[in-house]
């Protein structure tokens, strides 16, 4: 991308021309009916999961949603896939998909877990130097 484009805000502000509703950086022709959709299933996944779970609606090439776990720390995709990390990234260090997004959930912290065990395994008992 050009680093000159990519530091004017309106490039990455949606422009709402009729039915329209698209950034320039995205180019798609995402719609206003796309985005609405995209805040309405954000909002639902984030009740569905329970007290603090926040939306999050994004664009790029077309509009995306996920929601946002009250530490941050969870982002669920529909799909579903799981992300879990630190709270400012993007993604997360494990992601996991699920039929549900509460497998999804489940299934990441699953993996994640597993993976700490096992990193324990390998520190347990090591020489001191
Ligand atoms: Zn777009």
């Amino acid at each position: 991308m050009d680093a000159i484009l990519s530091k004017n805000p309106s490039f990455h502000k949606p422009q709402h021309r009729g039915k329209k509703y698209c950034a320039p950086f995205c180019g798609r022709g995402c719609t206003w009916d796309e985005f609405q959709t995209a805040k309405r299933d954000a909002k639902k996944l984030a009740t569905s999961l329970g007290k603090g779970w926040k939306p999050n609606v994004w664009e790029n090439l077309g509009w995306h949603y996920s929601a946002i776990s009250p530490c941050g720390r969870i982002k669920v995709h529909k799909g579903f896939i799981a992300f879990l990390g630190d709270p400012d990234s993007s993604g997360g260090r494990w992601a996991e998909h699920g039929k549900t997004a509460k497998s999804a959930i489940r299934n990441t912290i699953a993996v994640a877990k597993a993976e700490l065990k096992k990193i324990g395994g390998y520190l347990t008992g090591l020489p001191n130097f």
